[in-house]
């Protein structure tokens, strides 16, 4: 199949389910200008990605983790959505797609429009502090961070201040992780945007999907691990792939 062959395809596909999800990982906001984690640029070329374990007890690893994201924090906080995001949103207006389960903690889907988006991996907008449950706003933190506080500490109790993002080694959200896990095993089609399918569990979802009957699009720059579990593999931009499939959806109107 050629390019637009596989747009046609996609679009035959969502027109002809009734359950269709989206699942989305950090490329489909490398387009708004945030880093992925395993393209050349990402930010594991440039950062030490902590584990939760370290965060909680280490207090050298927790400064480092605040460093960095004092550096990244402006650029996520002010990026805009972009086609790929924009595209989902209409997507699920047009009545076509059910949830985004999305691995990103940027936000952006929401301001691109969706409504029913489930954050697997946490977000960016708040912290809590783990001893007495404090909730911060992240522009609370900013603030911390521009006093040049090393260590974030809660004002309540000095307790450690964990922003609310799911680290490597901690357990899932329960509530956000048992509705994609549901959503997942009921849809009959997954439409898999810009993510490397190398973290578990949420790289188990497609593969729950598959093994529950539905049929998988990727839209991926690279390869991944389980392109052959796909009906269509486009490899291409996000923006540019989901934005031609609108435009062929406007197109067969
Ligand atoms: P990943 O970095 O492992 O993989 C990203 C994939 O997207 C790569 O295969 C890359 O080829 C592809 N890609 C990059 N730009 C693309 C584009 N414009 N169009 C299509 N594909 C593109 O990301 P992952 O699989 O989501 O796993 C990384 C983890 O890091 C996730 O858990 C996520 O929570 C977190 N993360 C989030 C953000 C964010 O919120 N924006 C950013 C970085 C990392
Ligand atoms: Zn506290």
């Amino acid at each position: 199949m050629n390019y637009q062959e596989k747009i046609e395809k996609t679009v035959e596909f969502i027109k002809n389910s009734t359950y269709a999800v989206a699942l989305t990982g950090a490329g489909v906001s490398t387009e708004s200008g945030i880093p992925d984690f395993r393209s050349p640029r990402g930010l594991w070329q440039r950062f030490k990605m902590i584990t939760f374990d370290e965060f909680i007890i280490n207090r050298q690893a927790r400064q480092e983790f605040w460093e960095m994201k004092k550096e990244l924090l402006p650029e996520l906080l002010n990026a805009k959505p972009n086609e790929a995001h924009y595209a989902l949103a209409k997507l699920e207006k047009m009545g076509l797609l059910k949830y985004v389960i999305t691995q990103n903690i940027d936000g952006l889907h929401q301001l691109a429009g969706s409504k029913q988006v489930i954050e697997i991996h946490g977000n960016n907008r708040e912290a809590l502090c783990i001893d007495c449950g404090r909730f911060y706003k992240i522009e609370e933190i900013i603030e911390f961070l521009k006093e040049d506080i090393a260590d974030v500490r809660c004002s309540n109790c000095g307790g450690v201040i964990k922003p609310k993002i799911i680290f490597f080694g901690e357990s899932m959200p329960e509530r956000e992780f048992n509705l994609a896990q549901t959503a997942s095993s009921q849809c009959d089609l997954m439409l898999v945007v810009g993510t490397s399918l190398q973290v578990y569990p949420a790289a188990g979802l497609p593969q729950l999907a598959y093994h529950s009957g539905a049929k998988l699009i990727f839209i991926n720059q690279t390869e991944t691990p389980m392109d052959e579990l796909a009906e269509v593999v486009i490899h291409e931009k996000a923006g540019k792939a989901l934005g031609d499939i609108l435009k062929e959806f406007k197109r067969g109107c």
